[in-house]
Order: C-alpha cells, then sequence, then structure tokens
C-alpha cells in the first residue's frame, strides 16, 4: 500500500531505490559490505557462531540440576528449534550472498523480517515466542562479536543508531555492485557514517531523527545525495526491500509508490539531472555580478580528497575544511602530527594552488569523536566542551594540530581558522598555543610557512563584538549554522524544534550583517561559510549586504553562481537594508 511520510527536505533531488533498513539491535552490530569473494567465508562465520550457540545450550541442558523447573528445558527446546530452523539460516545466506551484507548485518535484518511476522499473528503464545528469537539472535552475536570478523579491519562498519563507527572511517568498498539503486533507512547516523557513504553505495538516505543543519544533513549535502531526515517514523513503517522514493526538495518519502507515481518522480529525477548538467557549463565562468563585482565562490569540504569535486565545481578555493572528519570514529587512537601533516599536503595538492582554509578540530555536540562520547555524557553539549573550548582544554592535542598545519603550510597557501571563539581570553590563549606551536618546530628546525588567521563568528557574543575580532585576526567567517542556533536558542540538531530554525529571523540576520559591515569596514576579508552561503533564497541578500565570499558544499556552487551572474549589487544594496529594516524579512524575500 502506498503511503508517504513527511520529514525535513535537507538535501535535494529525487531518489528512487529499495530500502536498506539499518535495524537497531538491542545489540550493538556492525554493518559492513563484504566483497562477492568474502561471501562463502561470511557466511561460514554465521554458521560457526550458530553451531556454537547450539552447542552451548545444549551443554546448558545437560548440566541443568534436576530440580530445575520443567519450563526450563522447554524454553531451551525452544531455542535449539530456532537455532536449527532451516528458513532463518536460507534468509541469512541470502542477505549474505544477495546482498554483500556481512553477517551481523544479515542476521539483524533477518530478525526484522520475522519480528514483524511474529507481531502480526493473532496466537499470542506464537506472539511471545518473538523475544526468544531475539535472545537467541544476540547469542549468536555476541559470540560474534567475540570472533569478529577479520573482513571488519578492512570493510568499516555502518554503526547502528548514530553510534560512531570503530574503525577509522575509511571508505565502504567501492566494488559492490547491485542491480537496483539501494535507499538507506535508519534510526540516525552519525556524520561518521555518513562520511562512508560518500562511495555512493546508496543513492540516497532517510532517518528518523536529526534537523536541517545538523552535521549529519550537512555531510549528505556535500554528498549531494537526496536526503530527507527528522521522518519520524521512518525506521518502523519502511520494510526491508521496499520501493522507496526520496523527495528530497520536499521533504517527502513515498513508500511503495503506485506505478503512475514512479513514472512521475522517475521524469522530476530526470528534470533534476538535466538541470544538473545544464549548470556544469557554468564551470569557467567568472564569477561577477551584472555590476561587475566579484564574489569568490569557495568550497567547504570534510576530507583532503574532496578537493578534486571542489575544482571540478568550479571552486576558487576551500573556505572552510572541518578537519574533525580526520579524528572521527577511531576509538581515541587520533591522528598524530604526520598523518595530519599529509592530510594537510593532500588538501592542498587538490586544490591545485588555490588557498584552502584549515578549521582546527570541531568536535562535540552532534560530532562526537567516537562512541567513547555518548551524547548525553555532558548535560548540554551543544554548550559545553566543544570546539575551540576543547582544543585549548587539551593543548597537547591542540598543538600537534596546529604544527601539522603550519608544517602544511610550506607547501602553499593555508589559512587558517578557529571555530566558536566568543571570549578575548580565548583568542589570546589560541594565539599564544600557535606561537608555542612554532617555538616548537622551530627548536625542532623543521620549516613551516605563513598562516593568515581567521575566527569564526557564530557566537552571538562574538558578532556583538567583532571589532575586537578584527583587531587579532585577518580573516572572519560568519558560521550561520550554529549562529542561528545560539541566537534562537534551538537545536541545531532536534527536529522537534527545527520548525523554529530560521535563517531570517530579523536578529540572525541584523548579526550577520553587522559582522559583514564590520569587516568590510576595515578592510578585512569576510565569508560566510555555514549552510547560508548555499541557500539559493540567500545569495541575493548577502550580495545586498556587502558578502563578496560565499563558502559551501561543492555542488551548491554552480547554482549560487548562477544568482550571482542574474544580480545586480548596485540595486540589491538599498533593497538588502529595507529587508533588514523589516519585521517580517521572509516576506520581503519572496520571489
Ligand atoms: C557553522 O556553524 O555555520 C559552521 C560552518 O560550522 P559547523 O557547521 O561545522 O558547526
Ligand atoms: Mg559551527
Amino acid at each position: 500500500m502506498t503511503f508517504a511520510i513527511h520529514g525535513l527536505a535537507v538535501s535535494r533531488g529525487v531518489a528512487i531505490g529499495r530500502a536498506v533498513v539499518v535495524a537497531s539491535s538491542r545489540m550493538e552490530v556492525v554493518h559492513y559490505f563484504i566483497r562477492p569473494d568474502q561471501v562463502e567465508s561470511e557466511i561460514q562465520r554465521a554458521r560457526t557462531a550458530r553451531n556454537a550457540v547450539i552447542d552451548e545450550l545444549r551443554r546448558l541442558q545437560e548440566e541443568m540440576p534436576k530440580d530445575a523447573p520443567g519450563e526450563l528445558d522447554a524454553l531451551l527446546d525452544v531455542h535449539l528449534m530456532l537455532l536449527q530452523d532451516q528458513a532463518l539460516a536460507e534468509a541469512i545466506r541470502n542477505w549474505i550472498s544477495e546482498r554483500l551484507y556481512n553477517a551481523e548485518w544479515a542476521l539483524t535484518t533477518q530478525l526484522e523480517i520475522v519480528s514483524r511476522q511474529f507481531d502480526e499473528m493473532d496466537d499470542e503464545y506464537l506472539r511471545e515466542r518473538k523475544a526468544d528469537l531475539e535472545q537467541v539472535v544476540e547469542r549468536i552475536l555476541r559470540h560474534m562479536k567475540g570472533a569478529a570478523s577479520p573482513l571488519a579491519q578492512v570493510a568499516p562498519p555502518l554503526s547502528p543508531t548514530g553510534a560512531a563507527p570503530a574503525t577509522d572511517g575509511q571508505q565502504l568498498p567501492l566494488d559492490v555492485t547491485t542491480e537496483t539503486p539501494l535507499v538507506l533507512v535508519a534510526q540516525d547516523l552519525s556524520p561518521a557514517d555518513m562520511l562512508q557513504f560518500k562511495s555512493k553505495v546508496f543513492a540516497g538516505f532517510i532517518t528518523a531523527v536529526g534537523g536541517k543543519t545538523s552535521h549529519t544533513a550537512i555531510v549528505a549535502r556535500s554528498m549531494d545525495i537526496p536526503a530527507v531526515v527528522g521522518a519520524r517514523a521512518a525506521s518502523q513503517l519502511i520494510r526491508q526491500d521496499d520501493w522507496v522514493i526520496i523527495d528530497g526538495n520536499e521533504g517527502v518519502v513515498i513508500v511503495d509508490p503506485t506505478p503512475i507515481i514512479l513514472a512521475e518522480y522517475s521524469f522530476r529525477q530526470r528534470q533534476t539531472e538535466l538541470e544538473r548538467e545544464r549548470l556544469t557549463r557554468l564551470r569557467y565562468t567568472p564569477s561577477l555580478t551584472m555590476d561587475g563585482q566579484k564574489v569568490e565562490l569557495l568550497a567547504n569540504i570534510e576530507q583532503p580528497s574532496d578537493g578534486a569535486a571542489a575544482v571540478r565545481a568550479g571552486a576558487v578555493g576551500v573556505g572552510l575544511f572541518r578537519t574533525e572528519f580526520l579524528f572521527m570514529g577511531r576509538s581515541g587512537n587520533l591522528p598524530g602530527e604526520e598523518e595530519q601533516y599529509r592530510a594537510y599536503r593532500e588538501a592542498i595538492d587538490g586544490m591545485q594552488g588555490m588557498p584552502v582554509t584549515i578549521r582546527t578540530l570541531d568536535v562535540g555536540a552532534d560530532k562526537p569523536l567516537d562512541k567513547a562520547q555518548p551524547k548525553d555524557y555532558y548535560l548540554n553539549p551543544a554548550l559545553g566542551l566543544r570546539a575551540i573550548r576543547w582544543s585549548l582544554a587539551d593543548p597537547v592535542m591542540f598543538r600537534t594540530q596546529l604544527r601539522a598545519v603550519l608544517r602544511a603550510a610550506a607547501h602553499g597557501q593555508i589559512k587558517l581558522l578557529f571555530p566558536m571563539l566568543a571570549h578575548r581570553s580565548e583568542i589570546e590563549q589560541t594565539l599564544a598555543q600557535l606561537r608555542q606551536a612554532q617555538h616548537e618546530l622551530d627548536v625542532r628546525g623543521v620549516a613551516y610557512g605563513p598562516v593568515k588567521l581567521g575566527a569564526m563568528i557564530e557566537i552571538p557574543a562574538a558578532a556583538l563584538t567583532v571589532r575586537s575580532f578584527l583587531q587579532y585576526f585577518d580573516f572572519l567567517s560568519i558560521g550561520t549554522n550554529d549562529l542561528i542556533q545560539y541566537t534562537l536558542a534551538i537545536d541545531r540538531a532536534d527536529e522537534t524544534v527545527a520548525h523554529l530554525y530560521d535563517p531570517m529571523h530579523p536578529a540572525v540576520l541584523r548579526l550577520v550583517a553587522e559582522v559583514i559591515a564590520a569587516a568590510n569596514a576595515a578592510g578585512k576579508e569576510v565569508s560566510v561559510c555555514g549552510e547560508m552561503a548555499g541557500d539559493l533564497s540567500m545569495t541575493r541578500l548577502l550580495l545586498g549586504l556587502g558578502l563578496r565570499s560565499f563558502s559551501m558544499h561543492p555542488a551548491q556552487i554552480l547554482a549560487v553562481k548562477q544568482e550571482v551572474l542574474r544580480a545586480d549589487s548596485s540595486k540589491l544594496a538599498p533593497w538588502a537594508a529595507e529587508v533588514l529594516g523589516s519585521e517580517c524579512p521572509a516576506q520581503m524575500l519572496a520571489p
């Protein structure tokens, strides 16, 4: 039966495919694809674990004290029967051989399907056998965990419900091929999970939680695949293998579509592709407004290798390299100076001489480093030890990053950007750490290069005291994602308040406008690197406010360039002033 689920549109386009539902088992389970030549050994691994559990239960039965209640023996019989069920074994084999799921994923997928069948049974006794099946599966999973697949070392897991993966964020194997496009459905995905999809195994994704500028949504946009987050019941209502349409423009998910609906969305999908193809013609067109104002369009990247996509999209540099993605999901084994240096060099080399803005580590809140920092560890993560606060609390780690950046700067233009500064004391401590890092390199006799220094303006306090930032820094970058979050007191990752997360709120616009004006007046560079920079409905307003540098996901650059080419900044300035004075700016933006 066809039905629709509404969520938040976070990444544009239409995806049509079969659902891969990441089951939320009570046990933590790794999810990854295996290679076709690993199918037999993976099936064997599942079989071995199952046999081990059978042996275990038989031993328990044999050793059972004579006076043990009879029900216990009967229960073990039920468990043994479930374990030896051929249909279950067959289904698990199929998930492994046909979908290339790892054994744990195959097992939990089948558990989910059978659980639903149990739920639908009329007979109460049979319905209750679901719990037995869950217990049996958990026993098998526990066995597998004890004898983890050696494959887990080469293929990174896709972790359940928002926890970061246990390996160091390598890519899912590229050689996974399925005839049908797949879309991923999960309760939640961590930003680190999302990074694994860069290999484009999935045509789109749906999560039950998350806000428009949650980091998970940001990574989806950077990958340029259709996505809907905050589709609350998605992981309960969508079943394994259901046909699903993701409308990333409207934030709607259509499950089990009729042929007519499918034809309509296939048409829309083709239209989007044509529009993208058309935009590629603008790649080498200089980014100038109609009245000749030069506008710098930069890329936001998460991985050093993203530079290639940035160059392809016509970016003239990287305006934000979110380095925290190098640090995520590594179980505390953080990258050292050498590894970071190589990563930053790779980013510079990829940008072919164009400037790269490297932002120091911004972890915390909805970007946990790994499972060691569960989401609820801090009382209020968005207001807690995050970004520069984290770095200043761990100066050894901070200076390791600073040294790596300084060394990379000997090989290309690097701008160094610090996130979430608010206090003058934080600025001074940060600069002292930088001097110390330079000194450490001097002592070691290691070469390093000059860097321009920048501050992110993403806390209202920083925006309101922007002039003092201008005394210390060469450039500013406005992080509108956090600026909106902190100005409006809206958790950017919380879908229940997503409707109040408003980039057009007069207070937000006023702060953005003041920062741009102050930087322009001081002759310092200023850019916007939050999602607002890639939002086409905001381009003309930002140009009118005097912004000449925008940093966004590579996928958005050409569409923004088209807006720039059509804009006349001399006419936009007085209009922007009116918008700023309005009590309802959103109405004035309507086309
Ligand atoms: C921002 O806050 O706008 C920003 C660009 O940084 P991040 O999204 O990584 O917090
Ligand atoms: Mg931020």
